[in-house]
C-alpha cells in the first residue's frame, strides 16, 4: 500500500540511498525539504550538482578539489618534500584543523582490505610512487589503526624502503580501531610528534 504521493516516495528513497540515512531519517529530510522555501531547495540542488561536475582529484595529493592542483599543494610555504599519507579527505581536514603540520599530503582513497577485496591497485598508491621519484625526504604514514590502516602502513613502508626516503608512523596515541576524523587535536598532534621510524 502507497502511503505517500510518488514524488514524496521517491524522494524518500533517494535520501535513503545516503549512507547513514535510515528510512525514518529519510522520511524526516523529504518532508523538512518538500517545506523548506522554494529558493533554498534551488540552491540545495544546484549546489549539489555543481559540487558533483566541478569537484576533482588533485593531481599531485588526490584530495578533492575544484581546482587542477589543490590549495595545499600549491602553497609555497608549505614543505613539499615532506608527505603525509591519510585515507581520506576528512583525515586530511582533521590534521588541517591542528594547524601545526606544514608538509604536504597524500589521501589515498581508501585502505587495502583483503576481506573486501580492496587491493594495492583500488587505492592511490600508484600516484603516490610517483611523487617518491621527486625531491621527498619523509613519509608519514598516518593511515587509520584499524586491520585495514595498519596492513595499508605496512605495504607502503615495503614498497618505500629501497628508495632510501625516511618512512615513519604516526604513535599509537590514536586509539586502536579510531577512525582519524573523530579523534581530537591534541590527540593528533602528539600521534604526529611521537612518530616512529619504519
Ligand atoms: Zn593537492
Amino acid at each position: 500500500m502507497e502511503y505517500y504521493s510518488k514524488q514524496i516516495s521517491r524522494l524518500i528513497e533517494e535520501f535513503s540511498r545516503l549512507p547513514g540515512i535510515g528510512s525514518k531519517s529519510a522520511q524526516r529530510l523529504a518532508f523538512h525539504v518538500i517545506n523548506m522555501p522554494k529558493e533554498q531547495v534551488e540552491s540545495l540542488a544546484k549546489t549539489l550538482v555543481d559540487a558533483r561536475n566541478n569537484v576533482c582529484y588533485c593531481e599531485q595529493c588526490c584530495t578533492l578539489t575544484d581546482q587542477k592542483i589543490c590549495p595545499i599543494c600549491k602553497n609555497p610555504d608549505r614543505d613539499q618534500k615532506t608527505i603525509m599519507v591519510v585515507e581520506t579527505p576528512r583525515d586530511l581536514a582533521a590534521y588541517e584543523k591542528t594547524g601545526k603540520y606544514y608538509g604536504t599530503y597524500h589521501v589515498l582513497h581508501g585502505a587495502i582490505s583483503p576481506m573486501l577485496g580492496i587491493g594495492p591497485g583500488d587505492i592511490r598508491l600508484k600516484e603516490l610512487m610517483q611523487r617518491l621519484q621527486g625531491d621527498v625526504e619523509e613519509v608519514i604514514i598516518a593511515t587509520n589503526s584499524s586491520l585495514e590502516g595498519e596492513t595499508t602502513a605496512m605495504y607502503i613502508s615495503k614498497l618505500i624502503k629501497p628508495t632510501g626516503i625516511k618512512v615513519s608512523r604516526i604513535a599509537s596515541g590514536v586509539p586502536v580501531g579510531g577512525d582519524l576524523e573523530y579523534i581530537d587535536e591534541v590527540t593528533l598532534l602528539r600521534a604526529l610528534e611521537g612518530r616512529t621510524q619504519l
